[in-house]
């Protein structure tokens, strides 16, 4: 009896120090989705990225505008950090980036949570001070999120304002990759069209993303690698076409395109085979299937016609 009780006390006491260890690992990064701020990008989530660069002393104008003097900031910033310094704000960047505020301080941070909190339909000056106003929206953006309402601007809380591309929570956007991964009526290319075999095709892309995490991008020729979040309108727009049609796909945000493309945004999808037949300019469903994308949302619809599309339909939705 007491042999089994002294290994009971060991086995709880390894427990404990291994909660005690991995614990807070475990509740903080895993859990938050940022949103990926990129070149050509407008907007609140651009004066966060700037205002945190300036904050920490790095040279750049602040304007909510993403061009390349944010660009070589964001990768000043990444090298000093021991990050790959590709100019995009992901995940890992962000983490390194954010900038904890509270009530009493005033900075060019404090100005972009109250742009964030405006965003989100808060009523607050836009002054870079943190008082009382800003405090209660920011408890009361909280709340809303299922955040502790502490009233300080920190990490979880960033990343709640910041959101994710295309708006969508984490959860939902990897259920929707997951009937993606799982439909019968949607094949997913594990091969880029180009031959080069990385781990950016469009099956990885969906699979990535059904397990809550980003779709890598390829690093060859245009394609500027690092990742993103999947679209949750282009999730959905795929869901849909798959219940008129069977069809292939052999690119989402991976492979090489044009330079500015739509698919390293993470809203953009080729599908090269409809009902078992290759697309192509005679193919008998091509053209509905074209309106059937313009029809979910999608505002960039190429196909055959269009230069470079010759074999293969190209939906993309607006950028996030
Ligand atoms: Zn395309």
């Amino acid at each position: 009896m007491r042999r089994h009780w002294t290994l009971m006390a060991t086995t709880l006491t390894v427990l404990i120090a291994l909660i005690a260890g991995f614990g807070p690992g475990l509740g903080t990064a895993a859990a938050r989705t940022w949103a990926i701020v990129d070149s050509g990008d407008t907007g609140p989530n651009v004066y966060a990225v700037q205002s945190k660069l300036k904050h920490r002393g790095y040279s750049l104008t602040v304007d909510g505008n993403f061009g390349p003097g944010t660009a070589s900031a964001v990768k000043s910033f990444q090298s000093a950090n021991g990050l790959s310094a590709n100019g995009v704000v992901g995940p890992n960047t962000w983490e390194k980036l954010v900038v904890t505020v509270r009530r009493g301080d005033t900075n060019i941070v404090v100005n972009a949570l109250q742009r964030e909190l405006v965003k989100h339909g808060h009523s607050v000056s836009i002054d870079g001070a943190f008082g009382a106003g800003t405090e209660s929206a920011v408890k009361s953006f909280q709340s809303s999120k299922g955040l502790g309402a502490d009233g300080v601007a920190g990490p979880d809380t960033w990343a709640a304002l910041t959101g994710a591309a295309g708006g969508g929570g984490g959860s939902t956007r990897a259920q929707l990759a997951t009937t993606i991964r799982d439909s019968s009526r949607i094949k997913l290319a594990t091969v880029h069209v180009s031959g080069v075999v990385d781990s950016a095709n469009a099956r990885q892309n969906i699979v990535d993303t059904a397990n809550g995490g980003a779709a890598r991008r390829s690093s060859y020729q245009n394609a500027p690698g690092g990742s993103v979040y999947l679209d949750t309108r282009l999730l959905n727009g795929m869901i849909t076409l798959s219940q008129s049609w069977t069809y292939s796909v052999s690119e989402i945000a991976g492979g090489s395109h044009s330079a500015t493309s739509r698919h390293y945004a993470g809203v953009a999808v080729d599908v090269n085979v409809i009902n078992g037949s290759h697309v192509s300019s005679s193919h008998p469903n091509q053209s509905a299937f074209r309106s059937k994308c313009s029809a979910l949302g999608a505002t960039e619809v190429l196909g055959p016609g269009n230069t470079g599309h010759s074999t293969h339909i190209h939906c993309a939705w607006p950028r996030p």
